[in-house]
């Protein structure tokens, strides 16, 4: 994309996907700050790993985080409110729902497309003369010093250097800039699959999102534009050839098992694609003046929709606390990163891992447990308002951009 590579940096971000691209655009209005955003697959490609076909349900802080991007007011017309989350437990009695109104915010949450995300990022980023985009290329080396860090890139075939005081590795969950800064990871293989489409249904979603809980995994309906629904339907890694090679009826006639007739019969699926979930998570979130971020730092199972939104209050922070600094790769600005994101971050880490234990086992005692957990959050409204905070994303604490202050 870019010819024109000045070396020095305020900020080198090795990643421009969601996360990458979105700590960007958090920092548009830094205009002394300069910064480079090195992505290595070209944005409107079909082989874009982050802005894809995959939707993302964004929660009611994210959105304030959007706001604070002056991003909102384009993204909103485009996007699907989420009014109700009705979450159920298939083979068992039970259910709780969870309802705007009872939060008082027009929506609990809300749909976006990736691909329409990235858009929108990518032209205010094009617009802006302290950000450079140096895309496609990929990181190659790195070495720091107590007063910066330097990275080899390969870039149109040639080696170049660019050096900054803060480094922020954006570079997803395989990130080499992690590898290469020493920085150690726990990642496990969750055995599963996500397999996501797009669906008609017989009945309108009317703004509602179902989490279906079933024996293989957890099933998603989330509400989309034009009457669409997306779906996350998380199967066993060892049915995955088996799943994406049915025709489409026979799929369809599979997911109608899982998910029931609450949206009527199932009328249409679109293409579908398959991820394999794995759990990546990096305990030291900074090493000399290298700052990881997003999946770099904790890929998560997509069972509660957090990764995106717990990844956009880690940017919310950082993009605070660089707009503030002389040195935005200090030890203690990122030390103090560090702290302010640590507790949020095991909080979300824990919900994600338990929703994925307790509601994918079918052992009898646990099973009854969990209906019972059901119905006594759907009677209890203290409880549901614990949840639909947490699923929103409004617990702990709030940066400036959480309050929709912009930088
Ligand atoms: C099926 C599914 C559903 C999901 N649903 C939700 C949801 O509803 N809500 C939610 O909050 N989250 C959701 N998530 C999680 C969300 O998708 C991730 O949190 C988010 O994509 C992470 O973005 P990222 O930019 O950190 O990483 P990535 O999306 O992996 O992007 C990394 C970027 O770095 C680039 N890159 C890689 N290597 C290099 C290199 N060496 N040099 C330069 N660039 C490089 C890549 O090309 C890419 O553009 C879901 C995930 C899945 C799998």
């Amino acid at each position: 994309m870019s010819n024109k590579i000045d070396h020095h940096y305020d900020v080198i971000i090795i990643g421009g996907g969601m996360v990458g691209a979105s700590l960007a655009c958090a920092l548009s209005k830094q205009k002394n700050k300069r910064i480079a955003v090195v992505e290595a697959v070209p944005f409107k490609s079909d082989s874009q790993p982050s802005f894809d076909d995959r939707v993302i349900a964004l929660s009611y802080g994210s959105r304030r985080i959007f706001e604070a991007m002056d991003l909102w007011a384009e993204l909103e017309p485009l996007i699907q409110p989420i009014e109700s989350i009705h979450v159920s437990d298939r083979g068992h009695l039970g259910a709780t729902r969870l309802h705007h109104s009872e939060e008082n915010v027009e929506a609990l949450g809300y749909v976006a497309e990736n691909r329409v995300i990235g858009q929108l990022m990518m032209s205010r980023l094009q617009q802006l003369d302290h950000v450079e985009l140096i895309c496609p290329a990929t990181i190659d080396a790195l070495q720091q010093n107590t007063q910066s860090v330097t990275v080899t890139i390969t870039h149109n075939g040639d080696k170049t250097l660019l050096i900054a005081p803060l480094l922020v590795a954006a570079d997803g969950a395989m990130s080499r800039a992690r590898e290469l800064a020493g920085l150690q990871t726990q990642q496990q293989d969750y055995g599963q699959t996500a397999v996501i489409t797009n669906v008609e249904t017989e009945y309108a979603h009317n703004n509602v999102a179902y989490e279906r809980f079933t024996d293989s995994g957890p099933l998603a309906f989330l509400p989309m534009t034009k009457k669409r629904c997306s779906v996350v339907w998380t199967i066993d890694k060892k049915d995955t050839q088996q799943i994406m090679s049915l025709s489409d009826d026979a799929f369809i006639e599979k997911l109608q098992q899982r998910f029931g007739f609450r949206l009527g019969y199932i009328l249409k699926a679109g293409v579908r694609h398959a991820y394999p979930l794995a759990y990546v998570e990096t305990e030291q979130l900074v090493k000399g003046r290298v700052a990881i971020i997003g999946n770099a730092a904790h890929a998560l199972h997509p069972v509660s929709g957090q990764g995106y939104n717990l990844a956009l209050r880690d940017v919310a922070e950082m993009a605070e606390l660089i707009a503030g600094a002389d040195d935005p790769g200090h030890e203690l600005l990122l030390a103090e990163y560090h702290v302010r994101r640590r507790k949020d971050m095991q909080r979300v880490y824990r919900l994600t891992d338990t929703l994925v234990k307790v509601f994918s086992n079918n052992f009898s005692p646990l099973a009854h447990a969990r209906a019972a957990g059901l119905i006594l959050m759907d009677l209890t409204p203290s409880l549901r308002h614990i949840m639909a905070r947490q699923s929103m994303g409004l617990l702990g604490r709030m940066s400036k951009m959480m309050r929709r202050i912009s930088l």
